[in-house]
């Protein structure tokens, strides 16, 4: 999964990279209001961590600005400590969730996962696929009950195939949601993850579609 990170404060903003990125994101970040409305609008993330107070262009101008260009991902707004108005009008103008500083890593973490659970229709954290289990929320994955293990890139693959279990998704999507935005891409294809990981899972759970890209689909 792929998050965009608008913070300010450059310590805040490098524990938050720290912390997605150990929780298996790939993070990119913006460090002012204008940088963060274009790339929210320009690149597709699976949510974005939106603080209120930035230069150039506040928080709630930019989150009204994508909600009006209809960009519906989920947006996780960081407000000061008990400033319930900004609360208000942060869902008001189309937040999915808040968190007041200064909060703890691991609870905007679950946060965000539970948006992005939700917004792909997901309940629980745990997705089944046939003897393959995946668990969103602790990051781990099981076949027939025995651990298999997985790189941050390769759970990420698996993770974006199982939000869309039965459904083929593209190539592009795939590459768009794997990687951060300074990422060498070309060391790490799609083609050479996903060969990876049909190894490891041992099944013919991951299909190429022909034209269409991967899915993930229990044996019939
Ligand atoms: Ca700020």
């Amino acid at each position: 999964m792929r998050v965009l990170v608008v913070e300010d404060n450059t310590t805040l903003a490098s524990q938050l990279r720290a912390a997605l990125t150990a929780a298996g994101f790939a993070v990119d970040s913006a460090a002012d209001g204008e940088e963060g409305r274009f790339l929210g609008e320009t690149e597709p993330y699976d949510a974005v961590v939106l603080d209120l107070g930035l230069p150039r262009v506040d928080g709630l101008s930019v989150l009204r600005h994508w909600r009006a260009a209809r960009h519906a991902m989920p947006v996780l707004i960081l407000t000061a400590r008990g400033s319930w108005a900004d609360k208000v009008e942060g869902l008001n103008a189309g937040a999915d969730d808040y968190l007041a500083k200064p909060f703890a890593m691991a609870e905007l973490v679950a946060r965000l996962n539970a948006l992005i659970r939700r917004a792909h229709g997901h309940a629980q954290p745990e997705i089944e696929c046939g003897k393959l289990r995946i668990d969103t929320a602790a990051q781990n994955v099981t076949l027939e009950g025995a651990p298999v293990r997985l790189t941050a890139m390769e759970f990420r693959l698996l993770e974006c195939l199982a939000h869309h279990l039965g459904q083929p998704v593209s190539k592009t999507r795939l590459t768009e949601h794997l990687y951060g935005q300074d990422f060498d891409r070309d060391s790490n294809t799609l083609e050479v993850i996903v060969g990876r990981l049909r190894r490891k899972l041992g099944e013919p759970l991951i299909e190429t579609v022909r034209g269409q890209g991967y899915r993930l689909a229990p044996p019939a």
